[in-house]
């Protein structure tokens, strides 16, 4: 059958041919358009976690059957002027971050000289932490420079934000850490 470049790109053609001669079977890719997996799915507004770009996402999800909420896909936004629906690569794996069957659950604890690393409690790492820096900070507080002037700084530990952070979550971040006399702050968004 032939076929003008003009009857094709109007479609009159293509319609009417349903397994067709064009090398597509039009009944078929409506068939799977019906199908899609995002349909009906609740649409939520998100920002890539990884770097300072800050990649605006879409995660769709839906209810199951038992109740619980099912990611079923994680996109760009193409609404957002900072991707405009793009993703690099990794921001395009996303959805592996809540799906995949490698991703830790929780949190994980090496002990100084092992070889191993094992599952422990948040209270165990929330302790560990508070311990380790209360021990850094004893260890390297500065009371005073070498000139003799009160400076009251933490020398031994540095702090960085992620890229992921609200400006609320950085505000308070700072706070605390600034509490603690920390000089050495920074946030993924300048690296
Ligand atoms: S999608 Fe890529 S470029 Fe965008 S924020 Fe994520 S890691 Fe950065």
């Amino acid at each position: 059958m032939d076929i003008t470049r003009r009857e094709f790109l109007g479609g009159t053609v293509v319609s009417g041919l349903g397994a067709s001669a064009l090398g597509f079977d039009v009944v078929r890719a409506r068939m799977v358009k019906q199908r899609l997996r995002i349909e009906g799915a609740t649409v939520s507004h998100s920002v890539c976690p990884y770097c300072a770009v800050g990649c605006a996402l879409l995660a769709y999800t839906r209810k199951t059957g038992d109740g619980k909420v099912e990611l079923l896909q994680i996109e760009g936004n193409p609404d957002s002027p900072v991707n405009e629906g793009r993703l690099c690569p990794k921001g395009a794996t996303a959805l592996q971050l809540a799906v995949s069957s490698r991703r830790v659950t929780s949190p994980r604890y090496r002990a100084a000289g092992a070889s191993e690393w094992k599952d422990v409690s948040w209270d165990f790492a929330l302790d560990k932490l508070a311990q380790n820096i209360k021990a850094s900070r004893d260890r390297t507080f500065v009371a005073t420079d070498a000139g003799g002037n009160t400076v009251n700084r933490c020398e031994g530990i540095a702090f960085a934000g992620g890229a992921a952070f609200s400006s609320e979550e950085g505000y308070f971040a700072t706070k605390v850490m600034r509490g603690l006399g920390l000089i050495h702050l920074e946030q993924q968004a300048r690296v």
